[in-house]
């Protein structure tokens, strides 16, 4: 990843984990480069996100050439605005393919209302009813709407693996999850200053429900917070969620790694 401002390589893991989060086409570097950065400290796979169709297609062409790569398909809430049934019949199409291992970014984002509130509600419980119909795990985008996000799931009946991407709840929020079984993927905000809400969700959050993700190229973990983000730099946000865990750093990889399995895999 040099010369391109990007920060250098952290301390490599001491157990391989995932990004479980990323947009491989937002980052200004070849993807090839992309993945050998990030095996070089111990991030062996990415899910790569779609957030429109050509998106989607891009992601699915990826997990193809690139064995450490898995996508995930799904129009974005702040895409949502006139959404037909045609549109969601192409996402489930892609869904319904080997390597997609999640219907997602779906979900609803009131802080950018850049989608009719009512059009964004029809395509989540449409995205919901076709992770349910290809048994794929469901990568919610949830932006400062939890209570919506939590009831719309519960009316439509949750499928069986549910992420919460870049959780961004409190304590109380946690709780929630964890009852309902849901995973939290922590992002690398949860590094910020400001961020203390966020570290107090972290660390309520039951072991075997969480991951870790950069939704690169957004979000850089300090130390390098502002500078563009890539998988490679997801030792950073791991090392701080550690020690908010009060765990051991390879006792949390392997906890994130099981729960990947589970939740996107086999591999
Ligand atoms: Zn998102
Ligand atoms: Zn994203």
């Amino acid at each position: 990843m040099a010369g391109k401002a990007f920060p250098p390589l952290p301390e490599r893991l001491p157990v391989d984990v995932f990004d479980s989060h990323c947009h491989l086409d937002l980052v200004e570097v070849p993807v090839s480069e992309q993945l050998a950065s990030a095996k070089a400290v111990g991030i062996t796979r990415v899910v790569t996100i779609g957030v429109d169709l050509p998106t989607s297609r891009l992601g699915t062409e990826l997990a193809e050439e690139f064995d450490a790569v898995y996508a995930a398909v799904a129009m974005h809430p702040n895409d949502t605005t006139g959404i037909t049934d045609a549109v969601l019949d192409d996402i489930a199409d892609l869904a319904a393919l080997p390597k997609v291992r999640a219907v997602g970014e779906t979900g609803l984002d009131y802080y950018r209302d850049w989608a009719p509130k009512a059009d964004q509600h029809r395509s989540f419980r449409g995205h919901i009813d076709i992770a349910k119909r290809t048994g794929k795990a469901l990568v919610i985008h949830d932006r400062e709407a939890h209570d919506d996000v939590l009831r719309v799931l519960a009316e439509e009946g949750a499928p069986d693996r549910v992420v919460f991407h870049c959780f961004s709840g409190d304590a109380g929020m946690a709780r929630v999850c964890a009852d309902r079984g849901y995973v939290m993927s922590f992002a690398g905000n949860v590094t910020f200053k400001n961020a203390q809400p966020l570290r107090d969700a972290l660390e309520v959050a039951p072991l075997d429900q969480i991951l870790v993700e950069t939704d690169a190229p957004f979000l850089a973990p300090v130390p390098n917070r502002g500078k563009p983000n890539a998988s490679y730099l997801i030792p950073h946000t791991l090392r701080l969620m550690a020690e908010v865990k009060q765990v051991d750093l390879a006792d949390l990889c392997t906890a994130i790694a099981a729960t990947g399995e589970r939740t996107f895999g086999p591999w």
